[in-house]
This record gives C-alpha cells, sequence and structure tokens, in this order.
C-alpha cells in the first residue's frame, strides 16, 4: 500500500506518529469489530474479545458475509470500526447520561455514532440524527430503523439550519467529513483521492459547519468534534481554531493504552489521537468542549406554538394496543395518515423540530390505520416495542 509521502512528510512532528511502525501496519489486514445493540438480545459474540474503550464492542477473529446474517438485518450489531467506538468515553466521562438529554448527531450517515449514541441514551432523552445529503439521509433512516429504538429523531438539513434553534442541544456531536487518511487501510481507493489541498478544504468546510451550528448549542452544554484524517489542520488546528472563536473550556478523557493524548500548538486544548499501529482499529481523533457563557448571534424567535395535548384517540389506542408493549409510556404523531410511536417526554421538542426542520422520521413508524387494524410498517417488526 502506497500511503502519500506528502501525508508522511507532513506528519513527522505529530504526537504518536512513526513513520516505520505506520507504514509497516497498512501492509496488514484491519481488524473487523463490531458493537452489540444492548436492547436487542444476542449471544453470539459472548467469547469474542472486547473493545477496550466500548463495552458493547467486540473484535471478530475473522470477517464474515454479515449481509448473509439475518441478525445483521435484524439490528442486533452493528458493524462499527473499534476507535470510532471511543465516542462513548467522550459522553459517558463528560455527559450524565442518567438524565434527559436532547443530542445532536450532525453528520450522521450510514449511522455509526447515531445508534451507539442512542443507546447510551436514557429513555426519556431524545437524539437528533442529522444528514444533509438526501440519498445518504435515506440509509441513516434504515440504519437506525434496524437499531429500533424509540428516542431518535432523523432530519435531512444543512448545518445552518439548526440555528433556527438556538441553545436547543446539550450535546453536540461533529463526526466532520474529512479528507479521510485514517481509513487508508480499510479502503485503499481513498488513497488516490488524498492530497493537501483536499485537506485544506476539508479544513475550511469543517469550520463552516461549526459556525453554523454553534449556536444551537447549550451554554454548559458539549461539543464532541472527531475526524478519520491524521492531518493537524484537520485537528488540532481546528481545536485551536474553536478556542479562538469561540467561548469554551477544553476537557479531558480518561484514556486505555496505546490512545495517544495530544495538545493544540496555541491553546494547549486537548485531543485524542488513534494509529492502527498503537491501537486495535484505524485512525481516529476526537475532542470534546464545554460551552461557556455567550451571545447568540442569532436571535430569530422559534417558530414554534404549544402543541395542544396528543389526545389518545379509543380507536387508536385499540389498534395499537396489542402490537405495542406498554403503549402507556407512549404518545403517537400522525403524518400523511401514518403513524409515529414517540415518548411523550420528548413530545414538545420533537414537534418544535418538526416546525423549523425537515423531519424524515420520529421515534418508531408504526404503519397506517384502515378500518379497524393496523397495517404494520417493517418498522414496527424490527423494533423494541413490538409487544411478544
Ligand atoms: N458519523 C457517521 C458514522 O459514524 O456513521 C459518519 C459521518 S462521515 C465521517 C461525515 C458525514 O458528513 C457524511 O455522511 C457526509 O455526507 C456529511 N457531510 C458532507 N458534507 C457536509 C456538510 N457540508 N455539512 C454537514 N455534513 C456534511
Amino acid at each position: 500500500m502506497q500511503i502519500p509521502q506528502k501525508l508522511i512528510d507532513s506528519l513527522q512532528n505529530v504526537n504518536g506518529f512513526d513513520p516505520t511502525t505506520f507504514v509497516e501496519i497498512h501492509e496488514t489486514p484491519s481488524p473487523t469489530s463490531i458493537r452489540i445493540n444492548p436492547f436487542k438480545s444476542t449471544n453470539q459474540f459472548d467469547n469474542f474479545e472486547h473493545v477496550a474503550w466500548c463495552e458493547s464492542g467486540r473484535y471478530l477473529p475473522t470477517r464474515p458475509a454479515f449481509t448473509l446474517d439475518p441478525l445483521f438485518h435484524a439490528g442486533t450489531y452493528y458493524v462499527q470500526e473499534a476507535s470510532s467506538m471511543f465516542l462513548e468515553q467522550a459522553l459517558k466521562q463528560c455527559l450524565k447520561l442518567e438524565d434527559d438529554l436532547v443530542v445532536l448527531d450532525l453528520c450522521a450517515a450510514p449511522g455509526g455514532k447515531s445508534t451507539h449514541i442512542a443507546s447510551l441514551l436514557s429513555t426519556d432523552s431524545l437524539l437528533v440524527s442529522n444528514e444533509v445529503i438526501k440519498p445518504r439521509a435515506n440509509v441513516l433512516v434504515e440504519n437506525l430503523s434496524k437499531w429500533g429504538l424509540p428516542n431518535t429523531v432523523v432530519t435531512n438539513n444543512d448545518p445552518k439550519d439548526f440555528n433556527r434553534i438556538p441553545h436547543f442541544f446539550d450535546a453536540l456531536v461533529i463526526d466532520a467529513p474529512c479528507s479521510g487518511s485514517g481509513l487508508f487501510r480499510k479502503d485503499p481507493n481513498a488513497i488516490a483521492e488524498w492530497s493537501e489541498q483536499n485537506v485544506e478544504m476539508c479544513s475550511l468546510r469543517q469550520k463552516r459547519i461549526l459556525t453554523d451550528v454553534w449556536d444551537s448549542l447549550k451554554i454548559g452544554g458539549i461539543l464532541v468534534y472527531s475526524t478519520c484524517s491524521y492531518s493537524q489542520s484537520e485537528n488540532e488546528d481546528i481545536l485551536d481554531w474553536i478556542s479562538e472563536e469561540f467561548n469554551v473550556k477544553s476537557l479531558k478523557i480518561n484514556t486505555q493504552d496505546g490512545i495517544i493524548q495530544t495538545i493544540s500548538a496555541k491553546h494547549q486544548a486537548h485531543g485524542y489521537r488513534f494509529y492502527p499501529d498503537k491501537i486495535k482499529g484505524e485512525g481516529f481523533f476526537l475532542a470534546v468542549f464545554e460551552k461557556g457563557e455567550d451571545d447568540v448571534r442569532n436571535t430569530t424567535t422559534l417558530k414554534y406554538t404549544k402543541p395542544r395535548p396528543n389526545k389518545k384517540l379509543k380507536l387508536e389506542t385499540q389498534v395499537f394496543g396489542s402490537w405495542i408493549e406498554s403503549l402507556e409510556d407512549y404518545v403517537w404523531l400522525e403524518k400523511n395518515e401514518e403513524y409515529f410511536l414517540i415518548n411523550p417526554e420528548q413530545e414538545h421538542n420533537i414537534k418544535l423540530l418538526q416546525a423549523n426542520l425537515y423531519l424524515r422520521k420520529a421515534g418508531i413508524r408504526l404503519g397506517k390505520i384502515a378500518g379497524k387494524d393496523l397495517i404494520p410498517d417493517h418498522e414496527l417488526a424490527l423494533s423494541v416495542v413490538l409487544s411478544e
């Protein structure tokens, strides 16, 4: 595998970079890893090696044909690169996950981080999983539908649309589009796409995305920023730029062996680097900030009127009752004759999102009512709310 010399040269002084072992490891295959859905029982991975930084992460000794496995399609696990599961440590150490939180995963397709976040949040919390590119948003909907949890909304919006809802989120996860050098071993085709110009273009785009979405984060909320690039201009330099642009505090995370701690040059912000020759996984970078006091630059008032309480109509209650385990714990929304089961604690937030953004789905898509029966959607079959 021919790693671009310009990339190697640019990393010479970067924390943890060892050109010899780095080049050598790219001649070996990537480990295969999966993350188990904690809400769907499976014992097929019980004896496999654990990913050190993720409770439900496992390494598989060989790479099976996942698409031939019914449990893969049933959402009992998600095939995910191990390093990126470190997000779990950021969320566990920097948020109170037992609280009711509203979290935005801004660049979410195909859904690796979103399925992970949804599994870690409390049942009364809400994950807003967004993808700007429409066909990719479809894949996101599909993967979250398979995951089966009702605490998720999928939106298909540009980052700047989120400044319509200032100070709304407790956490922003920005797994930014990047130059992708961290995935060269998994996807050698990415090498041909790599150039210094592309790294710079990605860096500018990362700053634009951060600027566009910043107002939607609450004061005291946290930003998790990550990339799968090794380049400083997409990582530590972005941390310096964030420190200059916004009022933030950089947060530290306790790490496992092999994860390299790094510090940005100007503002000493903390970052975490993953190299395939140091840990069992691919290239990854992650950092966390807490937002301080700020002035919301966009003062547009929220387009939102308080909803009338959702009436639980008798027919609907009867029709859904036989399909849903503990229907009393939920409410539903109707759109174009389709019904979506949501958490009553999040009804207010979901309606606010509906008034300001393009919602692709909210909660669990139940299906349509015909006469006195439900024509169930496939998503209901895959969900964790279906009764025995
Ligand atoms: N978080 C995802 C996961 O764990 O499965 C991977 C996200 S991928 C690194 C970055 C995503 O950002 C892609 O889905 C891409 O379509 C999206 N993206 C590209 N340009 C964007 C932009 N200008 N604003 C927001 N998202 C963008």
